[in-house]
């Protein structure tokens, strides 16, 4: 593996436990105002704390990318291996925040497309926030 590709993977590793970090504390308190201070270190200023979801717990990572300063993340839940995808922000090196928390379609899963055309119930979109529904 190369130096850039330890250092991606490195970031990847860091975000996931960001993740499961985040998660932990959602399950711990349902609190809006405590998940802010609480949650501070993790999340952009402007992020919605009410599109997490608690019962979710990070299982198999299906896909990541970084792409300049983003990452993304498509992962299964542990539970039933249910497609969702995070994003993140890199603020600094080594520093991430997450920007984005979102699930998959549930009738295309998130591959956009369905039988061949485009996914009639998320026109296409695949992943989405509970904000957006
Ligand atoms: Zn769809």
């Amino acid at each position: 593996m190369n130096e850039l590709a330890q250092v991606n993977r490195n970031d990847l590793e860091l975000c996931l436990c960001a993740l499961s970090e985040v998660l932990g504390v959602c399950r711990e308190t349902a609190d809006k105002g405590e998940l802010v201070r609480r949650l501070a270190d993790y999340l952009v200023p402007e992020f919605d704390v009410g599109v997490l979801e608690p019962d979710v717990r990070v299982g198999d990572v299906k896909a990541w990318v970084i792409v300049g300063d983003i990452l993304l993340i498509w992962f299964g839940t542990a539970e039933n291996d249910y497609p969702f995808r995070a994003t993140f922000s890199r603020i600094e090196q080594g520093q991430w925040r997450i920007v984005a928390f979102e699930f998959g379609c549930p009738a295309c899963f998130g591959e956009t497309v369905l039988d061949g055309n485009v996914c009639p119930i998320c026109t296409g979109i695949g992943f989405q926030n509970t904000a957006c529904v």
